[in-house]
């Protein structure tokens, strides 16, 4: 794809970065769907094998859908290259896998998404690679004292699920080049539109692009954004073990991410206005948003991201009980293992997806018996209101 002369803007790059036309003068990205290309000649076909012709030689490798996709949120995030995986957590392993040895040790913050941790306790350590984990909270002198000599790589989230705590990106930058690490930042929540790590010297960014960037509930997908030299590690392990997006999946995602922005924007007010209202209300005892001015991090969020986002978490007075019964009252808003999406979502983390932890172990990561985590979409925001409003009073 050619690069434009002048540098666009955010919305311009997410709607006009597409593949060239073909023959047939579409005007939207024509869908892919072929397992292989074919090649003029036994000629092209050596070249190509040989990494001396870019075209596709088979969809595991390259697809025109995902190609796009990719361009486009190199743009987004700002990076060089990437590479797209079949979800955010084949992202999240291929991005390990292809950067550790036996041997090499992560450090993590604890506050990562579940999946996450299962990879890091459960799957890793069987081929010896290890973790420490660092509080979110905590200053740069406790990253500086989990480092090992087998240091490779740093893993952060921000903001973090459930919790809606947040990292200082910045910080973290420098500590990775003072110690030749690779800092990974899983950018889920936040999107390119409000945050870009690598600005502040990220060296891979990670997504679930199930989330906000489909933002509609549809396909599962994962991107592996950096430069050109750890991308092509990535693609040299990625390639062979198989982890590729579907072509189709690409393809709605780069269609999604046309309206990013404006959905980005709307899911952030719609979001502001709920937090606002619900630090008023009698039954509940707290709420956590980044752009709240009683978010512990507010003036970081202010510095590393443009709004907000989409995600909040409260806590209810009455804990576990008045969390179930919450959930149980709400008319509208689903109850789905899923977020960012444009329906709201509410979950109760303690009885449900961290209902296996011991209580202390929910506490180091934030989560509190009565914390509700709250998705939220983009329907009419005084019907969002109305629905928890509701099923508070119950
Ligand atoms: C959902 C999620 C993932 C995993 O993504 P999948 O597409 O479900 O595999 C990783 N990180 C974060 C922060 C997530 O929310």
């Amino acid at each position: 794809m050619e690069k434009p002369t002048n540098p666009r803007k955010f919305e311009t790059e997410a709607i006009r970065t597409q593949l060239p036309r073909s023959e047939q003068g579409e005007h939207a990205a024509p869908l892919y769907l072929t397992s292989s290309f074919v090649f003029e000649d036994a000629e092209q076909m050596r070249a190509r094998f040989a990494d001396e012709d870019p075209g596709n030689i088979y969809s595991r490798f390259s697809n025109p859908n995902t190609t796009e996709l990719i361009e486009k949120v190199c743009r987004l995030e700002g990076t060089e290259a990437g590479w797209a995986t079949a979800t955010g957590m084949a992202a999240v392993f291929t991005a390990i896998a292809a950067l550790c040895d036996s041997g090499s040790h992560i450090l993590a913050c604890r506050s990562v998404f579940g999946s996450t941790h299962q990879l890091l306790t459960k799957v890793l350590p069987r081929w010896q690679i290890g973790h420490t984990y660092v509080d979110i909270a905590a200053p740069r002198a406790a990253w500086e004292a989990a480092l090992q000599p087998q240091s490779r790589v740093v893993l952060v989230e921000t903001p973090s699920n459930p919790g809606v705590d947040l990292i200082d990106l910045q910080m973290l930058g420098d500590f990775a080049r003072d110690h030749d690490l690779i800092l990974m930042v899983d950018n889920c929540f936040a999107t390119p539109y409000l945050q870009q790590p690598a600005r502040f010297g990220a060296h891979l960014v990670l997504h679930s692009a199930t989330k906000f960037m489909d933002g509609q509930g549809r396909v599962l997908g994962g991107l592996i954004m950096g430069s050109t030299e750890l991308i092509a590690q990535v693609q040299a392990f990625a390639r062979h073990s198989g982890p590729a997006m579907s072509p189709f999946n690409a393809w709605v995602l780069s269609k999604s991410l046309e309206t990013l922005a404006v959905r980005m924007d709307r899911h952030s007010t719609n979001a502001l206005t709920l937090a606002e209202w619900l630090e008023g209300h009698p039954a509940v005892t707290w709420v956590k948003y980044p752009f709240l001015p009683s978010h512990p991090r507010y003036a970081l969020a202010k510095k590393q991201m443009r709004l907000g986002g989409g995600v909040f978490s409260f806590e209810l007075k009455g804990g576990l009980e008045a969390g179930r019964r919450f959930l149980d009252a709400l008319q509208m808003c689903s109850l789905t293992a899923n977020l960012g999406d444009s329906r709201t979502i509410v979950t109760h983390p303690a009885s449900t997806t961290h209902a296996r932890l011991q209580e202390s172990e929910r506490a180091a990561v934030g989560i509190t018996p009565g914390l509700v985590r709250v998705s939220v979409g983009l329907e009419h925001v005084d019907d969002i209101r109305a629905d928890l409003a509701q099923a508070l009073k119950a």
